[in-house]
């Protein structure tokens, strides 16, 4: 199977660099998203990104150029019907990628790969609702895309051998490495970190630390580039709770119970620095603490 255009469904942080690195790496790059300015927010974004590349001499302006030529936003789901590779980045909820699956499946030509980038939901059960259980794969990015080099590639139960390898050389072709994992509740890296996350969301809840105190414990005392709660902020915190959600449904164990204090930020519509505000408030110049 030879991949030469992708489609990407979902233009919000992980879906535009996605576009931003496949575009980059020679592909046809159709990106759609039900928010019409999400689309708008999203090429300003790769071409801020770009530049940046640009000028850091990561890549020549003759590549950012190009890289901008290979990209088109569309309204219309259904357009990404004639790609080769589909990855799906919208929003963590199962209902939702479901409804785009169910949409785009009678659009699509028989030979595309149908991915998702889901953080945590069964790639098999997700496969499952589409024609084409076979063709369907978890293609997993670590954010931010253009930065991290890793993704992790998931089978489903059903997922063939082509399917994998093909997907395998795509990860080559962008110049970053495969982890492979199982399908199991949040594969590897978030099975991993989220319950990390979740804890100093309890020790803040329950006052062992403020939110310096948590972040710089965990940067200087571990080595973390990141401290959790500013981890957290960046991945967004509606995320953060969807996995845990995953987690503590897929595994039926009390040790993944979503901190109430997480759920609560996420009912406040404080999702992090996509909101301008979760554990710091993003509206200065430096992130302030809320708590
Ligand atoms: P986000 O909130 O930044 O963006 C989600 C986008 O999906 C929004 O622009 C929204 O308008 C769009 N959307 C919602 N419903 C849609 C529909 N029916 N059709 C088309 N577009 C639709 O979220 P994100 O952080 O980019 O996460 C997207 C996916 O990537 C999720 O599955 C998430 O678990 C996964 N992921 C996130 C991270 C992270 O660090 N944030 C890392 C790896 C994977």
């Amino acid at each position: 199977m030879k991949v030469e255009t992708v489609g990407v469904v979902g233009a919000g942080q992980m879906g535009n660099g996605i576009a931003h690195v496949f575009a980059l790496s020679g592909y046809d790059v159709l990106l759609t998203d039900v928010d019409a300015a999400a689309l708008d927010r999203a090429l300003a974004t790769i071409g801020r990104n770009l530049d940046r590349q640009v000028s850091r001499e990561k890549i020549s302006p003759s590549d950012r150029d190009a890289a901008m030529e290979r990209l088109k936003t569309t309204p219309t789901l259904t357009e990404l019907g004639q790609s080769d590779l589909v990855i799906e980045a919208a929003t963590e909820r199962e209902s939702v990628k479901d409804a785009i699956f169910a949409e785009l499946v009678p659009a699509l030509k028989p030979g595309t790969i149908l991915t998702s980038n889901t953080s945590s939901i069964s790639i098999t059960r997700l496969a499952s609702k589409t024609d084409r259980p076979e063709k369907f794969l978890g293609f997993h990015f670590m954010n931010p895309v253009p930065v991290m080099s890793l993704v992790e590639l998931i089978r489903g139960i059903a997922t063939d051998e082509a399917t994998f390898e093909t997907c395998m050389e795509v990860v080559s072709r962008l110049g970053k490495t495969a982890a492979v994992a199982e399908d199991f509740p949040a594969f590897i890296v978030n099975r991993i970190l989220m319950p990390m996350i979740n804890e100093a969301v309890y020790v803040l809840y329950e006052g062992v630390g403020d939110v310096r105190s948590i972040d710089k414990a965990m940067k200087l005392g571990t080595n973390h580039p990141m401290g959790p709660l500013e981890l957290a902020d960046f991945i967004g915190l509606d995320t953060c709770l969807a996995i845990m959600n995953v987690l503590h449904d897929g595994l039926a164990d009390t040790k993944y119970r979503p901190c109430p204090l997480l759920t609560k930020y996420v009912e406040a519509g404080w999702l992090g620095r996509k909101t301008g505000r979760g554990f710091y408030d993003y509206s200065g110049d430096e992130p302030v603490p809320t708590r």
